[in-house]
C-alpha cells in the first residue's frame, strides 16, 4: 500500500519517457530505466502529482531531486554497461542510483547530509534497489572500493577532486558538473593513463553546490 505504483502514474511515467525522447534522448536503455524507476517514491507525498514532471523538487535538507533531463543526460554520458562499478557522489533521494541499478550497474553511493544518507539507505531496499550507502565527503570518494569503472557527480563541483580521479579506472568515464555555483558545464572526463586525461563539455545545468566535509 505504501509503497504504490498505480496504473495512472505507470502511464505519467511513460508520457514522461516520450518527453525525454522528444526533447532529444535517444538512448532506448536510459529511456527504458528511467521508465522503471518509480520516481514518485523518492519524493515527498505532497509532491506525487510533479513526481513525473521533468523538473527538480525539493528532497529535504535544502537539497533537491535533479530533473529527469538531467539524470537522463548525465546516464546517458556514463555509457553504463551492466556490470559497472560505479561511484556516485551525492546520494540526495536515491533516484540516480536507482536508474544506475536499473541498467545493471553495481553501485556506490556517498551522501554528506545524515538525514538525506539515513532516508535513502531506509527507502532503498524496501523498493528492491540495493546500492552501496556511504555517509561522509565525496571529495575524498572510497579509496578502499576503488579502483570504478564509471564516477558520477551529482553536484555541482567547483574544480576537479583529485581523489576522485584517482580512484578512477585508466579506461573509465567520470560525469562532473564543474563551474561556479551560479552554472556549471557538465563534462565527461575520460581517463586515458595514470595521468593523463581528457574532457569534453556537453551544457550547462544548475546543480545544488558540492560541499566539502559532512554535515553532523
Ligand atoms: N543524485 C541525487 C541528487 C541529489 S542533489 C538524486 O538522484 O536525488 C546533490 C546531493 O549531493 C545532495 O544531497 C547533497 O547533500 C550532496 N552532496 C553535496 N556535496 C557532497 C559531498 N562532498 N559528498 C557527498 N554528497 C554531497
Amino acid at each position: 500500500m505504501e509503497f504504490q505504483d498505480t496504473m495512472r502514474l505507470q502511464g505519467l511515467r511513460k508520457r514522461l519517457v516520450e518527453c525525454l525522447r522528444i526533447k532529444g534522448i535517444k538512448d532506448d536503455k536510459v529511456l527504458a530505466a528511467i521508465g522503471q524507476v518509480p520516481r514518485h517514491l523518492f519524493m515527498d507525498h505532497s509532491f506525487i502529482q510533479f513526481a513525473y514532471k521533468d523538473q527538480a523538487f525539493p528532497i529535504g535538507s535544502g537539497q533537491t531531486i535533479s530533473q529527469p533531463f538531467t539524470v537522463a543526460i548525465q546516464t546517458l554520458l556514463l555509457q553504463v554497461e551492466r556490470y559497472d562499478k560505479i561511484l556516485e557522489i551525492g546520494t540526495g533521494s536515491g533516484y540516480q542510483a536507482a536508474v544506475l541499478i536499473e541498467m545493471g550497474a553495481t553501485v556506490y553511493t556517498i551522501e554528506r547530509q545524515r538525514e538525506l544518507y539515513l532516508k535513502s539507505q531506509s527507502l532503498l531496499p524496501q523498493i528492491g534497489y540495493n546500492p552501496k550507502f556511504f555517509f561522509g565527503d565525496g571529495y575524498k570518494g572510497l579509496p578502499t572500493y576503488g579502483p570504478f569503472d564509471k564516477i558520477i557527480i551529482t553536484a555541482g563541483a567547483p574544480v576537479i577532486p583529485e581523489d576522485l580521479l584517482a580512484q578512477l579506472k585508466v579506461g573509465g568515464r567520470m560525469v562532473i558538473p564543474m563551474g561556479p555555483r551560479e552554472k556549471q558545464t557538465m563534462y565527461v572526463l575520460v581517463k586515458t593513463s595514470e595521468t593523463e586525461y581528457y574532457k569534453e563539455g556537453h551544457g550547462t545545468f544548475v546543480f545544488v553546490p558540492m560541499l566539502k566535509g559532512t554535515d553532523k
